[in-house]
């Protein structure tokens, strides 16, 4: 009886593995489609300087195209993970940072633009050189882009994200831990990974005029960069209580629902700066 369950057990198991296996393949495919044939699409949400609301940066966010129904977005919250273990996340992040860089050469007023690399991307030593070739061949700035990296990404290999970063600094980009206080031991990341930009996890902000606790660790953490000569940016700012307080607690840069939503046709791509709030 006893040989039997294990049986069925093993049969189970394998039958869960080949049908994920089948759904991976499926996003796989998917996503090599998407690169090849123009499928991705940048959304754009604005990074305001808290006290005067205009746009400074844009963070460009990937969507996929559903091939299955025209006109409608498939969110990165769907793709990225199958792209992150397949490894083509590796790809996205090269088409993201192309696509990017070509709208900054295409639109001189156009603020900087910030876009995310997975932590799949840290032991790609050739992408810091990647971004700098791009950048040279568009003629843009390297001070125009901005690269937010994932702070629990950069747990897992303290080593390799320093040597990243550093290499990143050295094109002259702007590098921006994301996601900033949502990982472990996240001092012990400020004293090694050289960052010129916090991004406080939304975590902190969602339910701030509420939330004692997290007004006292937005306080430090703004503080702290303060000290440390690094700026700070909110995100997940939906009211105008939120964005009062984080004036009052010195973080530099607001982010979310409250200043405006990603879009495809941003106006900051154009040039206007202001927000509506403003
Ligand atoms: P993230 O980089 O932390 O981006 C913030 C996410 O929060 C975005 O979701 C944004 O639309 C959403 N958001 C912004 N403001 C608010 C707000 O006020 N309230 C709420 N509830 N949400 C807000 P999105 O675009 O779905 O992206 C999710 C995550 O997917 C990103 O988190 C990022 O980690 C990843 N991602 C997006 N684009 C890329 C990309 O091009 N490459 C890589 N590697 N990852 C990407
Ligand atoms: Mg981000
Ligand atoms: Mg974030
Ligand atoms: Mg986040």
């Amino acid at each position: 009886k006893s040989a039997g369950k294990a049986t069925w057990r093993m049969y189970q198991a394998e039958r869960d593995a080949s049908r994920e296996m089948v759904n991976r393949l499926t996003w796989n495919e998917r996503i090599q489609q998407a690169l090849e044939n123009d499928g991705l699409v940048l959304y754009f949400q604005g990074i305001y300087e808290a006290a005067t609301r205009e746009v400074a940066h844009l963070e460009a966010l990937v969507r996929m195209k559903d091939p299955n129904n025209p006109g409608q977005i498939i969110p990165p919250g769907h793709f990225i993970p199958h792209a992150e273990k397949s490894g083509k996340i590796l790809d996205i992040d090269r088409w993201v940072i192309r696509k990017a860089i070509s709208m900054l050469a295409e639109h001189p007023s156009m603020p900087s633009v910030a876009v995310n690399i997975s932590g799949r991307s840290f032991d790609e030593t050739s992408l810091p050189e990647y971004i700098r070739t791009q950048l040279e061949e568009a003629h843009v700035e390297p001070a125009r882009l901005m690269v937010e990296l994932t702070e629990t990404a950069a747990v897992s290999d303290m080593r390799d994200a320093q040597r990243f970063i550093e290499a990143l600094r050295n094109t002259g980009c702007t590098v921006c831990l994301d996601d900033f206080g949502a990982g472990f031991s996240s001092f012990a990341y400020l004293k090694h990974l050289k960052a010129h930009v916090l991004k406080i996890d939304g975590l902190f902000i969602r339910d701030l005029p509420r939330d004692h606790d997290s007004q006292i660790f937005v306080k430090g953490m703004a503080s702290i960069a303060r000290d440390m000569g690094k700026q700070t940016v909110a995100e997940f700012v939906e009211d105008e209580e939120t964005l009062r307080m984080l004036v009052e607690f010195g973080v530099d840069m607001v982010q979310g629902y409250y200043l405006d939503k990603p879009s495809p046709d941003h106006p900051a791509i154009h040039g206007l700066m202001r927000s509506s709030h403003a």
